[in-house]
């Protein structure tokens, strides 16, 4: 038989005026949830979804508790019908209870909204549970990181909640129970103010469950305690009743309504939602992958068209005394220097001193054959100059005009 110990504590925080969180701690069944709706609707909320679970569980199976957690749906949806004062109330719902798996012992899991469940073992903290809320999908597309969405203004909005809807999705996960594992359900109002780290690390310091409550409690609130917080602790102290054949490295599996078990490993963990499976993975998937794809090809162009106009364009310039032709942009374009594609015959001497400051910044050419001729031109307006100078003794200015007039 599977044997626990818990702990459990909430706390109203430093800001908000009541506590809206509920949590349920009786043997084999631990639960937590975090209210939401006016005048105190909220804490009816809570506390109804928590009274439902638990009048409506029984240890048949991770089935039963994901039918409970539907049926405390129906009861919030129906009470806020009935009374306008609580019209708009909704909960998450996080629950762990100990529930029978063909014969043998296994943790059953279930949660709606964007309270937690983590499973500390062999030191290491993992979340089993996915949030669902913006922030937690916008990460999972790739839009926001995992440093953005924990300080994201709007990550308080849920994508699914109690009470809201006539039919809720519930994701659902089953666990074997393992002597030393120790799980930790809490509401956001714990790890929006104290990070995993410390979370961890509190975890595996303080052995009492009760006292690793009241500690991550004052450590939100030194972190700001902006709303209620709540924790659960609970330890497996015994783990004879689970199936002594499973893999504990593959302890963690979803659950499916008809009794086939998909194995996943604990820190990649995915829900199976009994009721339409996958479709938010699917599109989840589908727009990384388009994301991607649309990435690597502005990368893509990007990078042609650097090597483009570092390769495939064309300047006259100075090398040493002579005028010559270069591959490249004048300077270079990022790590591509331009090369030298031809000297000319041309000295710098004999360059017009009009066009001795363009060449030393570089005249930019469409085509070699282009900068071929420009180079000609330059040489025939110096023959043309020698000419001159050689009758006219005159000075450099007088010589381009002269060479100007000639043309
Ligand atoms: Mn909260």
């Amino acid at each position: 038989m599977t044997r626990f110990a818990w702990g459990a504590a909430s706390d109203t925080g430093r800001v908000r005026q009541a506590n809206e969180d509920s949590y349920l701690v009786v043997d084999g069944l631990f639960a937590v949830a975090d209210g939401m709706g006016g005048h105190q609707a909220g804490e009816v909320a809570s506390r109804l979804a928590l009274e439902t679970l638990h009048a409506e569980f029984t240890a048949a199976g991770t089935d039963v508790l994901v039918r409970a957690v539907e049926n405390a749906n129906d009861a919030l949806v129906s009470r806020s019908t009935a009374d306008p004062e609580l019209a708009g109330m909704g909960t998450t719902l996080v629950a762990m209870a100990l529930v029978d798996a063909s014969g043998r012992d296994a943790i059953g899991v279930v949660n709606v909204g964007d309270s937690r469940l983590y499973l500390l073992s062999d030191g290491e903290l993992a979340q089993i549970t996915e949030d669902h809320s913006l922030v937690a999908t916008m990460e999972r597309q790739g839009r926001l990181t995992a440093a953005e969405a924990a300080v994201h203004p709007q990550r308080n909005i849920l994508t699914r909640a109690l009470g809201i809807d006539g039919t809720v999705l519930v994701d659902s996960w089953e666990i074997l129970p393992i002597i030393g594992d120790r799980y930790l359900i809490c509401s956001d109002g714990l790890f929006n103010e104290v990070d995993e780290n410390r979370i961890s690390a509190t975890l595996r310091r303080l052995a009492d469950p009760n006292e690793a409550c009241r500690e991550l409690i004052r450590l939100a609130n030194e972190g700001g305690g902006r709303d209620n917080i709540t924790c659960v602790v609970v330890d497996v102290i015994d783990d004879s009743g689970r199936d002594p054949n499973a893999d504990p490295a593959n302890r963690v599996r979803s659950s499916h309504t008809g009794g086939d078990l998909t194995v996943t490993d604990v820190p990649t963990t995915e829900p199976k939602p009994p009721k339409a499976p996958g479709a938010i993975r699917r599109s989840f998937t589908w727009r990384v992958g388009a994301f991607i794809a649309a990435f690597v090809f502005v990368i893509l162009v990007g990078l042609a068209f650097i090597w483009w106009t570092g390769t495939k364009t064309w300047y006259v310039g100075v090398d040493g005394d002579n005028v010559a032709i270069f591959n490249g942009k004048p300077g270079g374009v990022l790590w591509i220097q331009p090369s030298l594609a031809e000297d000319s015959d041309l000295l710098l001497a004999n360059v017009p001193a009009a066009a001795l400051i363009d060449l030393e910044n570089g005249v930019q050419q469409p085509s070699l054959k282009s900068a071929r001729s420009y180079i000609d031109k330059l040489i025939e307006q110096n023959a043309k100059t020698a000419t001159t100078t050689s009758t006219v003794t005159s000075s450099t200015t007088s010589s381009s005009t002269t060479t100007t007039i000639a043309q």
